[in-house]
């Protein structure tokens, strides 16, 4: 059965949007599926606040692979994308992360879905609430949307750039 695989998707090295729209094609490509789509946002660093402002965003497809096959195409995908990463937190030109996948929930050495920090990070949350701001977070129960508006007070260096390429 097809499920819905939620990604959020970050560059911060090089030409960032090229990277960002690169890895969506070759998603495309590489799932035979077309992608939900949210905005490109502008973001501070997070964690390791040295380092160049990141772009992020979120996309969907559906899709009939199990989730270790999943992850298996998404990181072959960052290795032809010559991902370049110095560290933990650290600056990166290409990063995809699982958030979500139906309403299932995985926790093993090599994942952990829902991804465990997608609701305290607005730069997940927010792209993530353009393309399914109702779907609920199944193990917090509440909906993409309000979990966004737990955290959004505290956010007041967020910005956003509403070009959709
Ligand atoms: P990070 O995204 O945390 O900066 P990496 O992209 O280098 O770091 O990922 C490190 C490892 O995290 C991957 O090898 C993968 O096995 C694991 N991982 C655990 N949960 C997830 C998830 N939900 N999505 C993607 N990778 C995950
Ligand atoms: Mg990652």
């Amino acid at each position: 059965m097809k499920k819905t695989l939620v990604l959020s998707l970050g560059s911060n090295l090089g030409n960032r949007y090229a990277y960002l729209l690169q890895a969506i094609h070759l998603i495309e490509q590489r799932f035979s599926s077309q992608t939900s789509r949210a905005h490109y946002y502008t973001t501070p660093p997070w964690g390791e606040e040295n380092q160049p402002i990141f772009i992020n965003t979120a996309i969907s497809l559906q899709t009939e692979l199990d989730l270790y096959s999943c992850l298996e195409v998404l990181q072959s995908i960052e290795k032809q994308l010559d991902r370049i990463k110095t560290k933990k937190w650290g600056p990166r030109n290409i990063d995809i992360d699982i958030l979500l996948y139906g309403s299932e929930i995985i926790k093993s050495q090599e994942l952990i879905v829902p991804h465990p920090h997608l609701h305290h990070r607005p730069f997940v949350l927010i792209p993530l609430c353009d393309i399914h701001g109702k779907m609920m977070h199944p193990i917090l129960k509440k909906s993409m949307t309000a979990l966004a508006k737990d955290i959004v007070n505290d956010t007041v260096l967020f910005t956003s750039n509403t070009v959709k390429l």
